[in-house]
């Protein structure tokens, strides 16, 4: 089992080898309900974190503390050497620098596809309407629906309108893409398209923390497998490692449930 160890000294700045994303210690609950226990773990750059585990372990939970939809009770999180601040323009910014991907699109319904890839840009990094607008078509064009581009979301197929919201999150040229469960709420014959886009993504060195019960996926694209089970980080092993050999058995039990 490959274990990094997140509770090294933290380092600032943009150092190459350090960690993007260090978790160290997070603990949440909801009320009574302990969500996240003692998670720790730290994410390279440029490396593909697929998060595994049961409905309810906290897969989604985790996501959104690291992006800052969930606050958390106690730990740190800490991107590109800047722990995760509980508000103001300095979360902003941090949130700006993390793409988040969810499994019901969320793109804007009332703006075109084109819209919806450029606003964030223009609006957040300020960056004028033509430049905004040729970088949209050109990410539009990579995840192959350009030919969308003015069309409304609800005139597109799921697939489709997944891959505009990959457009739209690496359009603001994030240092991290969260994606949680992105292919769980299509119709099967476009859970291809969508993976197809995400494992161009890994090869072209994105790094990316994928919620996804793809298990080829995983197996493809994947460099690290986290197995959460009841809020806790139970198993962290390469994909040939984690789906060949499973250590706990937890983490067996849920293998021999879905493989
Ligand atoms: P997963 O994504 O692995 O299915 P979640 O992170 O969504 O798990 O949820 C973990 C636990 O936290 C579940 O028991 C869920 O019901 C609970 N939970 C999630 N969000 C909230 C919330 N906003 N308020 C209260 N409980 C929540
Ligand atoms: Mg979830």
């Amino acid at each position: 089992m490959k274990r990094m160890d997140a509770s090294a000294t933290p380092v600032r700045g943009t150092a190459g080898d350090a960690p993007l994303v260090v978790i160290d210690h997070v603990d949440k609950h909801f009320g009574e309900l302990h969500v996240l226990k003692d998670v720790t773990t730290s994410v390279a750059r440029g490396e593909v974190v697929v998060v595994i585990g049961p409905s309810g372990s906290g897969k989604s939970t985790f996501c959104r503390a690291i992006n800052r939809l969930e606050t958390i009770d106690s730990g740190t999180i800490t991107i590109d050497g800047e722990v995760l601040p509980k508000e103001g323009k300095q979360l902003a910014q941090l949130r700006a620098d993390v793409g988040m991907v969810f499994q019901s699109f969320n793109l804007f319904a009332h703006k075109t596809v084109l819209e919806n890839v450029t606003l964030a840009p223009t609006r957040v990094r300020k960056r004028s309407r033509k430049e905004a607008e040729a970088r949209a078509m050109e990410l539009l064009d990579r995840v192959g629906v350009a030919n969308q581009a003015s069309k409304l979301p609800s005139q597109l197929s799921g697939g489709q309108q997944q891959r505009v919201a990959i457009a739209r999150s690496l359009a603001m040229d994030p240092k991290l893409i969260l994606l949680d469960e992105p292919t769980s709420a299509l119709d099967p014959e476009m859970i291809n398209e969508v993976l197809d886009v995400m494992v161009g993504l890994a090869r072209d060195g994105m790094t990316m923390i994928v919620v996804t019960h793809e298990m080829g996926f995983a197996r493809r694209a994947a460099d690290r497998v986290i197995f959460m089970a009841d809020g806790r980080i139970e198993e962290e092993a390469t994909p040939e490692k984690f789906f060949d050999a499973p250590q706990s058995p937890r983490a067996k039990d849920f293998l021999s449930k879905i493989l």
